[in-house]
């Protein structure tokens, strides 16, 4: 296949056989894998998607879902994305993981649609430098076609701070992605190099407000003021706007009088697997 085609192209890069040591703030826990292990990953697809859902703030209803990427270590478990993506994206290995997430995602989504209803949205989270093959579109449009899913339900989350390297490629590239139906979102909107300037340039669709001004709302009016304007100035480019890290009934009445449009956080849910997502979902819809 192509994603095999792929896979034997990359080579690891001196030093593969180290050993790195990821330390997961959150959890505690130390990690080592080796790059090697991370190249067997990929070959054996030891990815899955968890699913958290993105709920339109007038009605309640879930209008699509972000799936997020685990690693099914054979030895540690559950490995969460921070601990590996880093490490992919310096070896080479960040546009295989993207194929076999999309392709994943795709079909997960066919379930979802059965137990969510048809118009139900994937989004997925694009490592910038994917976006610097100019083929890219070509070969997504080609497999969401294949996929019989409408190229309208998907939506390509990439962080503002991504962009600013090889710009004028990226931004021809996001433009053909439009031209095809994907829909793109600003992911971590606010955070890191500000994106002002460029933001009417980007043929995205929609703004996410990043998780840390959203959870420091109730604390400073600096916070406040940052998701009311982010909210505004997203309507006024056109764009629908979603706020992340959700997490109290308080942080939502605020962005509904905001008029922000959709909602994502552990106050709905937090990301689950594909099946105990769609029991929550029946559930929720019931
Ligand atoms: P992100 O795209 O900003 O995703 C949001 C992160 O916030 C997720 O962490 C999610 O589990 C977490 N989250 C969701 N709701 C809440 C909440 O209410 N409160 C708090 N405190 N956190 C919440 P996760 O799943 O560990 O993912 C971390 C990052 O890894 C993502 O950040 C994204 O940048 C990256 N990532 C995830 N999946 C992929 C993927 O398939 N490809 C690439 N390239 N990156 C991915
Ligand atoms: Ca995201
Ligand atoms: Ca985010
Ligand atoms: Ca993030």
């Amino acid at each position: 296949t192509e994603l095999e085609a792929m896979l034997k192209k990359q080579t690891l890069p001196d030093g593969a056989a180290k050993i790195h040591t990821h330390t997961r703030a959150s959890a505690q826990a130390k990690i080592a894998m080796t790059d090697v292990e991370l190249q067997n990953a990929i070959l054996n697809q030891e990815f899955i998607l968890y699913y958290q859902p993105q709920i339109d703030i007038k009605s309640g209803a879930v209008k699509g879902v972000e799936g997020l990427v685990r690693w099914q270590h054979p030895k540690h478990g559950i490995v969460f994305p921070d601990d590996f993506i880093p490490r992919m994206e310096q070896i080479g290995l960040i546009d295989p993981l993207g194929w076999i997430v999309l392709m994943r995602g795709l079909t997960d989504l066919k379930q979802l649609m059965e137990k969510g209803g048809s118009n139900l949205r994937l989004s997925l989270n694009v490592s910038v430098s994917s976006l610097h093959d100019l083929r890219f579109p070509d070969k997504m449009a080609a497999l969401i076609r294949e996929s019989g899913v409408k190229s309208n339900q998907v939506i390509l989350e990439i962080t503002e701070s991504g962009l600013i390297k090889e710009l004028a490629r990226t931004l021809d590239v996001l433009t053909r992605l439009r031209l095809k139906g994907v829909q793109l979102s600003i992911d971590d909107f606010g955070t890191g190099y500000s994106m002002m300037q460029q933001l009417n340039h980007i043929p995205a669709t929609e703004l996410k407000i990043d998780k840390s001004f959203v959870q420091n709302m109730s604390e400073t009016d600096r916070d406040r003021v940052m998701v009311a304007k982010t909210i505004e100035i997203g309507h006024e480019l056109g764009m629908k706007v979603v706020a992340e890290g959700v997490e109290t009934a308080t942080q939502l009445e605020f962005l509904r009088l905001n008029g922000c449009d959709i909602a994502q956080g552990y106050y709905v849910s937090k990301p689950l697997p594909l099946p105990e997502f769609l029991d929550w979902v029946e559930k929720y819809r019931a």
